[in-house]
């Protein structure tokens, strides 16, 4: 795997979460935050961290930026989130995932360029809500607002068929991606592949059909 190059702008209980989870999983990080105390915190959980101000164009740029892979503006403050994220986009960063705090905030970090806008509160309540209603739900990741990768338990009608038989994909348009049994991961099974009680089964689909497909396997 080539090097993974991430900097995380603002080191809030978002930042510092998406931070410390890409350090812990090997990947170079350098923190930004203007709180000093926060930099502190944040040595033994980032490669590098700076205690700057990234509103301030020549200290933003004296970080070199350009060269990394994504950079991340986990500010909340909107007027200094947008400023941030226009001056990465003009310093030329390649990739850069802006999270915002409200619909019209992530209008704007859209509009002047953001490449990803992440809305934490509202995905999470989005996530809540969907585990308490389904007891098949585990978890999804959002490919694009219509569709998602998401993690089943495999249901009663499911058990005991192979995916030949289940035809989930002429059926509801889902493909199975992996099945997940215990600690091992079946990548990409094919036709034959039999779904055993426990399985957890991941799918990719559209939100419609991949609802459809739940009420109608239960
Ligand atoms: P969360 O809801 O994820 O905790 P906050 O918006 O409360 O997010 O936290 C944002 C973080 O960004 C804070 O730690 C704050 O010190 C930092 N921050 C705010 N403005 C700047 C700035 N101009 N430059 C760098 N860091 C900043």
């Amino acid at each position: 795997m080539p090097v993974r190059e991430f900097a995380v702008i603002g080191l809030g209980r978002f930042g510092r979460a998406v931070a410390t989870t890409l350090y812990d999983m090997g990947f170079s990080v350098l923190g930004v935050d203007v709180d000093e105390e926060i930099v502190q915190e944040m040595v033994p959980h980032a490669t590098h961290v700076v205690a700057a101000d990234a509103t301030d164009e020549e200290v933003l740029r004296s970080l070199g930026l350009r060269n990394f892979d994504v950079v991340v503006v986990a500010i909340g403050d909107v007027e200094a989130s947008v400023l941030v994220t226009l001056m990465l986009k003009e310093i030329g960063v390649r990739r850069v995932v802006a999270k915002a705090v409200s619909e019209h905030h992530g209008r704007v970090l859209q509009r002047i360029g953001a490449d990803r806008v992440v809305f934490p509160e509202r995905d999470m309540g989005t996530r809540v809500a969907q585990r308490m209603v389904s007891a098949h739900f585990l978890d999804y990741i959002e490919v694009s607002p219509d569709v998602s990768v998401v993690e089943l338990q495999a249901g009663g009608d499911m058990v005991g068929k192979s995916l030949e038989q289940l035809r989930l994909r002429n059926r509801f348009r889902v493909t199975v991606i992996a099945i997940r049994r215990g600690d091992d991961v079946v990548v990409s099974p094919g036709a034959s592949a039999v779904i055993e009680a426990r399985d957890v089964v991941v799918v990719i689909g559209s939100n419609a059909d991949i609802r459809r497909m739940q009420e109608e396997l239960g």
